[in-house]
């Protein structure tokens, strides 16, 4: 974009229910600006009082995402970074928990001494001050795209719409747009899809102050030309910007999606930028792999929290890039922990050709990760442990071929004899739980002629961690002599980061989440290898 074109900001807001996939929606949208040429950043507001989501089980939250500046921020996240390719920060999240704290502190400072100290304007402008933040960093940003947690209608997300409301002022008509997320059900016993629920909506918006220029409304399939005038009348949007929005095969198509409804060229006319068209065509081709690859294979993943798979979001997306890259479709088989503890391992992983153990906190299930974990390692099936996965692994060696009786992490059980897992030396001071953990992106020296460097190429990476035990430096020799090597250590902290087996066909932990680096059209390496070791392992082995 030229010089001269101001930034231009687009809020995207979601009505009648939740889960329509605005955080998808949005992504997408950035993508495709991004793909005309366009420099496009995203923030996500979420309108709960937590700082955070780092203390929310997953199960209120699903994953808790980890930037590479050690932010614990919402899953979104996630989907922005895979979708871009480009890294968030602490900048790219605001909670109404950040937002008040930073107000309040302020008051107690004095900075507001006189004054009465109110949601307008002390808290809109703090949101403002967050959003314009994002507009002003080193490199000139064309576009920030705003993404408001919540539905249309929560009291908790008043303030946010608020701002909107104001940011029009603020900013010119010509510099911003509203973006409304919308459902139009369909109705089976009167075999009519309908648009009151948006309508609704839309008056909600309304009465705010808040006019939406663009409707992308969900559905179980496109909406036809009369359904789309009707919308576009009753909510005053012009028809060209009521878009179909319905369920597609994969998350990845719906970029393509809007492009053909017109989104992105209806967006750069209205707000005048001067911009290249579209480059789609890698993307396309990405996605037509999605949906047709040559194979497929099972991957059990061995957790805590399996029922609800928005916990373990960014590892279900990268074994979708990582399938993209060897030409096949990984279907994940989600297993309780807790199972494999009263149920026959061998059993359990049936027909799959790889186990995943991932992050997880709390001992509740680790008896079976590790069961788990001992079938993989004597059956050779190739294994990949995250985090705590690599730490059950650990534990596993040490009982089993180290003879370390009662090994465990001190996680799990205090007294354990053999403490092959335990907190670092800071954590054991620490007392507060919101951000606290070891968190962001850390150096990782990996040693030559392993594995790890063989999938790497490299002798130093940077990874994101989450977590607060960490491997006991006192059991590295013993580890090691029984033919555990430690393939990647952390050299400022002296922390194993990465273990391996060499005596089998792939048996890799890492004590950070390279979940957190998968991109769609560059699928992280250590994924990638393991699902080639597992396309392998199905190819000798078939069931
Ligand atoms: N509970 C473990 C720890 O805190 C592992 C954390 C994780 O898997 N993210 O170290």
């Amino acid at each position: 974009m030229s010089k001269a074109q101001r930034t231009k900001f687009i809020f995207v807001t979601g009505g009648v229910v939740s889960s329509l996939g605005k955080g998808i929606a949005s992504a997408s949208l950035g993508m495709l600006l991004q793909s005309r040429g366009l420099k496009v950043t995203i923030l996500k507001m979420d309108p709960y009082l937590n700082i955070d989501p780092g203390t929310l089980s997953p199960y209120q939250h699903g994953e808790v995402y980890v930037t590479d500046d050690g932010a614990e921020a919402d899953l979104d996240l996630g989907h922005y970074e895979r979708f871009l390719n480009i890294d968030m920060s602490k900048h790219n999240n605001a909670t109404t928990g950040q937002i008040y704290y930073a107000v309040i502190k302020r008051e107690r400072n004095g900075d507001y001494l006189g004054k009465t100290v109110q949601v307008i304007p002390h808290i809109t402008d703090e949101i403002k001050r967050r959003i314009l933040d994002l507009s002003k960093g080193k490199e000139k940003v064309d576009v920030v795209i705003t993404e408001v947690g919540g539905t249309v209608g929560d009291i908790e997300s008043l303030p946010f719409l608020e701002t909107i409301r104001q940011f029009r002022l603020d900013v010119g008509s010509e510099n911003l747009l509203n973006v409304h997320l919308t459902l139009v059900p369909f109705i089976s016993a009167a075999g009519e899809y309908k648009t009151k629920p948006t309508q609704h909506s839309v008056m909600r918006l309304r009465e705010i102050g808040i006019q939406p220029d663009i409707l992308l409304c969900r559905a179980q399939a496109p909406l036809d030309d009369e359904l789309k005038r009707k919308i576009a009348l009753f909510c005053s949007v012009a028809t060209n910007s009521v878009i179909s929005a319905p369920d597609v095969a994969t998350i990845y198509e719906v970029p393509l999606m809007f492009h053909r409804g017109g989104l992105d060229e209806i967006i750069v006319n209205r707000l005048a930028m001067e911009c290249s068209k579209p480059k789609l065509s890698a993307w396309e081709k990405f996605v037509e792999r999605v949906k047709s690859p040559a194979f497929e294979i099972k991957i059990a993943v061995c957790g805590k929290y399996v029922e609800l798979h928005d916990s373990y979001k960014s590892i279900a997306e990268s074994f979708v890039h990582a399938g993209v890259e060897n030409n096949v479709r990984v279907k994940l088989e989600w297993i309780e922990a807790e199972k494999i503890e009263q149920q026959n391992p061998a059993e359990l992983l049936r027909g799959t050709s790889g186990l995943l153990v991932p992050g997880g906190f709390g001992s509740r299930g680790s008896e079976g990760k590790v069961v788990a974990i001992q079938y993989a390692r004597e059956q050779q099936i190739p294994f990949f442990g995250i985090c705590l996965g690599l730490q059950c692994a650990v534990i596993e060696f040490a009982r089993n071929v180290c003879g370390l009786a009662n090994a465990n992490s001190t996680e799990f059980n205090e007294a354990t004899p053999n403490p092959v897992i335990d907190l670092m030396e800071e954590q054991k001071r620490i007392k507060s739980k919101g951000g606290t953990m070891r968190l962001g992106a850390q150096p990782c020296e990996i040693k030559k002629a392993t594995k790890a460097h063989r999938i790497y190429g490299k002798e130093l990476v940077y990874e994101r961690h989450r977590h607060r035990y960490e491997v006991n430096n006192e059991f590295k020799a013993k580890l090691e002599q029984h033919g555990m090597a430690l393939s990647g250590i952390n050299p400022e902290l002296d922390l194993v980061e990465m273990i391996e087996l060499p005596n089998h066909p792939w048996f890799v932990a890492c004590q950070f989440h390279p979940e957190l680096k998968s991109r769609v059209l560059n699928a992280h390496p250590l994924f990638r290898e393991f699902v080639k070791a597992a396309l392998k392992c199905q190819k000798e082995k078939p069931d």
